[in-house]
């Protein structure tokens, strides 16, 4: 049984983390989505920990394997909760070079962390190059459509907050 993590802040999920999903999925036996709770210290945040495991647990029933994706929060490291859900894979995604840079200090720290656990990197699929979780908020709160960026419930909710 081989399970993936793929952690993040999803705020909100959007197409490009549906994306990854799906292609993780494709390539393990189970895939844990792990929602970052960031407690107290929350700044600029769209959703709570709770709005954001639920969207995602609905957005992810469009895939074909989706009885094997678990959407679960957690604080504290990443590193920590992988080993405690049994992930032997950590999974992230890269844009650009900028994402890279940080993902190759993230994950030398988690090797140095958690040296079982390995970090896999997928490049992000061309149409979602430019997609970021900040650029679907940024689009939200000042008034525009991201829908087409998101999965339909997540357009939805995007639509029903209070501005
Ligand atoms: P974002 O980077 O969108 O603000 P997160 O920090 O929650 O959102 O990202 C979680 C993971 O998803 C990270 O590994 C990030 O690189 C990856 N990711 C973010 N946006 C995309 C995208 N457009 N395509 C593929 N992966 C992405």
């Amino acid at each position: 049984m081989r399970k993936a993590l793929y952690p993040g802040s999803f705020d909100p999920f959007h197409n490009g983390h549906l994306d990854i999903s799906k292609r993780t999925l494709a390539l393990f036996d189970e895939l844990i989505i792990g929602v970052y709770d960031h407690g107290p210290s929350a700044r600029n945040l769209l959703f709570s920990t709770e709005q954001r495991v639920t969207m995602i647990t609905e957005a992810v029933q469009v895939l074909k394997n989706h009885a094997h994706v678990r959407v679960q929060s957690y604080t504290g490291l990443t590193a920590h909760f992988a080993k405690s859900v049994g992930a032997s894979v950590m999974v992230r995604g890269l844009r650009n070079s900028t994402d890279f840079d940080f993902e190759l200090q993230i994950g030398q720290t988690n090797h140095w962390l958690a040296a079982d656990i390995e970090s896999l990197f997928l490049f992000a699929n061309a149409p979602n190059h430019f997609l970021s979780a900040t650029l679907v908020r940024q689009i939200a709160t000042l008034g525009g459509d991201a829908g087409e960026l998101v999965p339909p419930n997540v357009a939805a909710a995007l639509k029903n907050l209070k501005r």
